[in-house]
């Protein structure tokens, strides 16, 4: 899979990827389990929005239409 080479090879891209994959959120419309894009084993960076992509659910195994958006979350108390 490109992201274990791309964790192999760039190991701070990789972690760059991994904080904005983790923050966007993978939704199934059947049955509402959500799921990181970065536990679902995807990459997304840099992007903005809401996405609308058919997929298999991971929780109850249906082809359905998923949603992929970033959760509104407070300020990042670390920012400088
Ligand atoms: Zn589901």
């Amino acid at each position: 899979m490109l992201r274990r080479l791309i964790i192999r090879f760039f190991p701070t891209l990789a972690s760059r990827f991994e904080k904005d994959s983790r923050e966007w959120m993978i939704q199934c419309q059947k049955c509402d389990h959500e799921i990181s894009v970065w536990d679902a084993g995807g990459i997304r960076y840099k992007a903005r929005g809401t996405v609308r992509r058919l997929g298999k659910c991971s929780s109850c195994g249906k082809t359905s239409m998923l949603r992929i958006y970033r959760p509104d979350k407070p300020a990042d108390p670390d920012a400088p």
